[in-house]
């Protein structure tokens, strides 16, 4: 009788939105995590645009994946697992990736495993950290999304909340855009508030009557242009700093609101924050203060990690098929743009 061999490496796959991403991930660690972002093609239009996303994951992912093979040192026979992103995200962009890796398990006989992009980015502080103690409470802010989640133990995500309207990132976007700041906005918006006087701007914001853990950021955003609008904020005014500094301690603190609440209900043992705008180092202070108060350790993924990266999905893939093995390809499996 022939012993069945233990996967031992896996390749995982992220084209969600603007990054086309791919990792070979062992089960105790990444090999390789190759990262191409797409800002410089839709830097111009101030947002992703869809189309192009699409079309540039297909142009790159074929070069992106065998950078990550050469850079693990290992080549696709070696391959044991294959991995991918299956949503949410942009329904073009997540298609590329889930038909590269289905294409590739096919061939290779492998079993595929879809990940949730949002449970992978919850994945990213794991890849940094093994000793996150359960339960967690993960706050998960980026350009298309702003969630909070109740993990009672590994792989149980219980959404307790997440924006209504407008993504925190987006936000950030499009008050740069506005500002004719420049694309991303969320990073341009942190080096430029730097120094800034954060009090020196008062937003008011509306409430949300419902009680619960949802959040809302198109009612800061309009808040944001009004000010804009009545002092005549413009990329070179003297108030721009200080704006910026107000604006982003605002966008920090309507974010650590929600946790804060959670905290006093759910009681966890850490917590973490991830997702693009967990780039951001006052949101990154924030968080840590909030933490620290209650006693309790916060664990933020180091700034290239916080990306959409496919190191996070193999992470996840490993977890989840350790979990509950499957051996087959799925070409089933279908992405979800929600
Ligand atoms: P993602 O959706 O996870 O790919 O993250 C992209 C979002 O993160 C965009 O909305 C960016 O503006 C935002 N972002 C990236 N870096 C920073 C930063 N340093 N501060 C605030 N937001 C950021
Ligand atoms: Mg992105």
């Amino acid at each position: 009788m022939t012993r069945k061999k233990k996967p031992r490496l896996l390749l995982a796959i992220e084209t969600s939105c603007d990054e086309t991403s791919a990792a070979v991930v062992k089960q105790d660690g990444i090999l390789s995590n190759i990262i191409l972002s797409q800002d410089e093609i839709h830097s111009p239009y101030g947002g992703v645009v869809p189309e192009l996303a699409s079309r540039q994951h297909i142009k790159t992912i074929d070069y992106v994946v065998a950078e990550s093979l050469a850079q693990a040192g290992v080549s696709l026979k070696e391959i044991d697992l294959y991995a991918v992103t299956q949503g949410p995200g942009l329904i073009g962009s997540l298609l590329v990736g889930l038909a590269f890796a289905k294409g590739l398990a096919y061939y290779f006989k492998k079993p595929l495993l879809g990940v949730d992009h949002l449970e992978a980015h919850i994945e990213a502080p794991f890849l940094e950290n093994e000793r996150i103690e359960f339960p967690v409470l993960a706050l998960l802010v980026s350009g298309g999304h702003t969630s909070l989640y109740f993990l009672e133990k590994p792989l149980s995500y219980r959404l307790l909340g997440k924006t209504r309207d407008d993504a925190a990132g987006e936000c950030l976007d499009k008050v740069a855009k506005f500002l004719q700041l420049g694309y991303p906005g969320g990073p341009v918006i942190e080096r430029l508030a730097r120094g800034g006087d954060s009090s020196r701007f008062h937003f008011s914001l509306p409430r949300m009557k419902t009680a619960g853990y949802d959040f809302s950021f198109s009612g800061l955003k309009t808040a944001a242009l009004k000010i804009i609008r009545e002092n005549g904020l413009n990329a070179s005014h003297r108030l721009l700093r200080d704006f910026l500094a107000s604006f982003e301690e605002t966008v920090a603190r309507a974010l650590l609101e929600n946790v804060h609440k959670a905290l006093e209900e759910f009681h966890p043992a850490s917590l973490i924050l991830c997702g693009g705008v967990a780039r951001n180092t006052r949101l990154r202070t924030r968080f840590s203060e909030l933490g620290a108060g209650y006693g309790l350790p916060s664990f933020v993924p180091s700034p290239r990690l916080c990306t959409d990266n496919a190191g996070m999905v193999g992470a996840l893939a490993w977890k989840k098929y350790l979990a509950a093995p499957v051996s087959t390809t799925d070409l089933d499996l279908d992405a979800y743009p929600r």
